[in-house]
C-alpha cells in the first residue's frame, strides 16, 4: 500500500465529506452548497483531523470552473455577447469601480495604504464564476435574457481582473520607487502586453480554432467510438483552456469560455454538453471544498467588525451598485435583481488577486484573512439573496395576481381533457405534430430550456421543468388532461412520473417510451397502460419492409 497518496486522499477526502455534509443540507433543507463549504472546514487545516492538499485542492477545483465556462460557452454565441455588451462593459466597469472605493474606503480606515486597499478592492469586486453559473442553472435562468446579462457581466470582469494581475507587480513597482521614472512607461507597456494577447488569443480561436476544432469533433463523431468523442470533448475543453493560459497569459475560465462558444456553433454541441456534465458537477463541487478548506474560523472571533464590512461591502454595497447601474441603463426590476443577486458573492478570482498581493508585499496577512471570510460567507448567503430578490419579485408580481388567476382559470377550462407530452425531442416533436394536426389541445412539459423554446415557436403550450416533480404536472393541467404521453428515452425515469401522475388523476391513460424489456416490465407494473419499446418497433418495421421490399432489376 502506498503512503503518500495526496491526490487521491485530496480527491477521495472531497468527494466523500461533500456527500455526506451535501446530504445533510439536503435533509436540514439548506443549499447543498454550505454543506460543500463545511466539508472544506472540516478536511482543512483549521480543524482537527485528516487534511487534505489544499494546493491540489484548488488545482482541482479549477477543472471545474473550466468544465462550467466550457458549458457556458455552449449555450452562447458570439452575437448573445454582443447583444449584452452596451450593458454589461460599463456595467462591469462601474461595479468594479464601486466596489474598489469601498474596499479602499475600508481598507484605509484599518489603516492599511493605499495599494493594499485597491488590491481588496478589486478582490472583492469580481463575482465567482462557479457560483453565479450555479445560481442561474438551478433556477434555468441562463438562456434568458437576465442570464445573458449576468455571464457577459462576468465575462467583462474576468477580463478587467486579467488586466489587474498584469497591472499589479508594475503598480507595485511604481509604488515602492523601484522602476523610478519609467514607471509610467512600463505600466503602459503592461497594458499594451496584455491586450496584445488576449487579442492574439481571440484572433486564434475565431480564425484557426474556429475551423479545426469543429472538423476534428466531426471527424471524431464519426468514427462511431463514444470514449473517443468524449475524450475529443475534454480534451478541446481543457486543453484549449489551459493553453490559452500558457501561450496567451488568457484565464483558464476565459479560455474554456471561448473553447465552448466554437464547439457551439456545430451540431454536436448537445452531446458535447452531455459529455461532460458528470465530471462538471463533481469538479464544481470540488471548487466549494477547496474554498472552505482555506477558510480559518478564528478570524470571525478575533476581527468580527472589519468581517462584517468585508461582508457588507460585498452582499449589499456590490449589488445596490449593481441594481442601480441595470435600472439606469433602461432594464426592468426584474432583470435588475437577477443580476445584482448573482454578482453578489467573491470567489476564485479574488484568493488569485490577494495570493498575488500578498507576494508583492501590497496586502497585509488580514487582508487575505478578510477577503476568504467575505467570499465563505457572500456564497454562503447567495442562495438566500436570490431567494428574496425573487421575494421581492413576488411582490411586484402579486399586483397582477388577481388577473394571471383568471386567466389560469379559463386556461384551465379549456385544457379540460387535454393531452400532456413529457419532452420535445426527437420523439415527442414528431408526436405534437400529429396531435396538432388532429386538432388535440396539447400541453408540453420539457425539461430544456431551448428545446422548450423550440416547441413554443412552433406553437406549442410549453410548462418548462422536470415532469417528475409532481408541481410540474400539476402545472400542466395534468388532474383534468385525458392522456399522458411519456416520450422521454429514461424508462426509469419515466415510471417516477406515470407514477405521479396516475395520483394526481387515477382516470388517465398513460403511455411510455421504453427501450429494454426490464423498463418494459417496470412501466408495466406501475400502471403505465400502453409501453412502447423503441427497439422493437424499429425491428417491426426493417421485417415489414424486408418482406415487402423487391431488389432492383
Ligand atoms: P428524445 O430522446 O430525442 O426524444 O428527447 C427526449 C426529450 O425529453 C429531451 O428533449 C429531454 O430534454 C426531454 N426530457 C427528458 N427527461 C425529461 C423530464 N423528466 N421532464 C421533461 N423533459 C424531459
Amino acid at each position: 500500500m502506498p503512503h503518500h497518496t495526496p491526490l487521491m486522499g485530496t480527491i477521495v477526502a472531497g468527494f466523500v465529506v461533500a456527500f455526506l455534509m451535501g446530504a445533510l443540507a439536503h435533509k436540514l433543507r439548506i443549499s447543498p452548497v454550505a454543506g460543500y463549504l463545511f466539508a472544506g472546514v472540516i478536511v482543512g487545516p483549521f480543524t482537527p483531523g485528516f487534511v487534505a492538499d489544499i494546493a491540489l485542492a484548488n488545482e482541482l477545483a479549477e477543472i471545474g470552473v473550466m468544465l462550467l465556462m466550457f458549458g457556458v460557452g455552449l449555450h452562447f454565441s458570439l452575437r448573445d455577447l454582443l447583444s449584452v455588451r452596451n450593458i454589461a462593459v460599463p456595467g462591469a466597469v462601474i461595479q468594479i469601480t464601486v466596489a474598489t472605493a469601498m474596499g479602499v474606503g475600508l481598507a484605509l480606515y484599518l489603516g492599511w495604504s493605499v495599494a493594499a486597499g485597491l488590491v481588496f478592492g478589486l478582490a472583492l469586486s469580481v463575482a465567482s464564476t462557479v457560483v453565479l453559473l450555479r445560481a442561474l442553472q438551478a433556477r434555468n435562468l441562463i438562456d434568458t435574457e437576465r442570464g445573458r446579462i449576468a455571464v457577459g457581466w462576468l465575462i467583462v470582469e474576468d477580463l478587467a481582473m486579467i488586466l489587474a494581475l498584469v497591472l499589479l507587480p508594475a503598480i507595485a513597482g511604481m509604488l515602492e520607487g523601484r522602476s523610478g521614472s519609467d514607471g509610467g512607461g512600463s505600466l503602459l507597456t503592461a497594458v499594451a502586453l496584455t491586450v496584445l494577447k488576449v487579442g492574439g488569443f481571440l484572433a486564434f480561436m475565431l480564425i484557426v480554432a474556429r475551423r479545426v476544432i469543429p472538423a476534428a469533433l466531426h471527424w471524431t463523431a464519426h468514427t462511431g467510438s463514444r470514449e473517443l468523442f468524449r475524450l475529443a470533448v475534454l480534451s478541446i475543453a481543457l486543453g484549449v483552456a489551459l493553453g490559452a493560459a500558457y501561450v496567451f497569459d488568457v484565464s483558464l475560465a476565459l479560455g474554456a469560455f471561448f473553447a465552448g462558444m466554437i464547439l457551439g456553433e456545430t451540431q454536436l454541441s448537445r452531446r458535447a454538453a452531455e459529455e461532460t456534465l458528470p465530471l462538471r458537477d463533481a469538479f464544481a463541487v470540488l471548487f466549494f471544498v477547496s474554498v472552505g478548506m482555506l477558510f480559518d474560523p478564528a478570524v470571525v472571533v478575533e476581527q468580527p467588525g472589519p468581517v462584517l464590512a468585508t461582508v457588507a461591502i460585498i452582499v449589499i454595497g456590490k449589488s445596490l451598485a449593481a441594481y442601480a447601474i441595470v435600472r439606469a441603463f433602461g432594464h426592468d426590476n426584474e432583470i435588475a435583481l437577477t443580476v445584482a443577486g448573482s454578482l453578489a458573492q467573491i470567489g476564485e478570482f479574488s484568493f488569485i488577486l490577494a495570493g498575488l498581493g500578498m507576494q508583492l508585499g501590497i496586502l497585509p496577512p488580514e487582508g487575505r484573512d478578510l477577503i476568504l471570510a467575505g467570499a465563505i460567507f457572500s456564497i454562503l448567503f447567495n442562495p438566500l439573496i436570490f431567494t428574496l430578490a425573487a421575494g421581492r419579485l413576488g411582490d411586484v408580481k402579486r399586483q397582477d395576481e388577481a388577473k394571471a388567476q383568471e386567466r389560469e382559470e379559463a386556461r384551465q377550462r379549456e385544457r379540460r381533457e387535454h393531452v400532456v407530452l413529457v419532452g420535445h425531442g426527437r420523439v415527442g416533436r414528431l408526436i405534437a405534430e400529429g396531435a396538432a394536426h388532429r386538432g388535440r389541445a396539447l400541453v408540453v412539459i420539457e425539461e430544456q430550456a431551448d428545446f422548450a423554446r423550440q416547441a413554443e415557436e412552433a406553437g406549442r403550450e410549453v410548462v418548462v421543468g422536470n415532469a417528475s416533480n409532481p408541481h410540474i404536472l400539476d402545472e400542466a393541467g395534468i388532474q383534468h388532461a385525458s392522456k399522458l404521453i411519456i416520450a422521454i428515452p429514461e424508462g426509469f425515469e419515466g415510471g417516477a412520473i406515470a407514477e405521479h401522475a396516475r395520483r394526481l388523476n387515477p382516470e388517465i391513460v398513460i403511455f411510455a417510451r421504453a427501450h429494454s424489456d426490464e423498463e418494459v416490465g417496470y412501466l408495466e407494473r406501475l400502471g403505465v397502460d400502453h409501453v412502447i419499446m423503441g427497439e422493437r418497433e424499429i425491428a417491426r418495421a426493417i421485417l415489414g419492409l424486408a418482406a415487402t421490399s423487391r431488389p432492383a432489376a
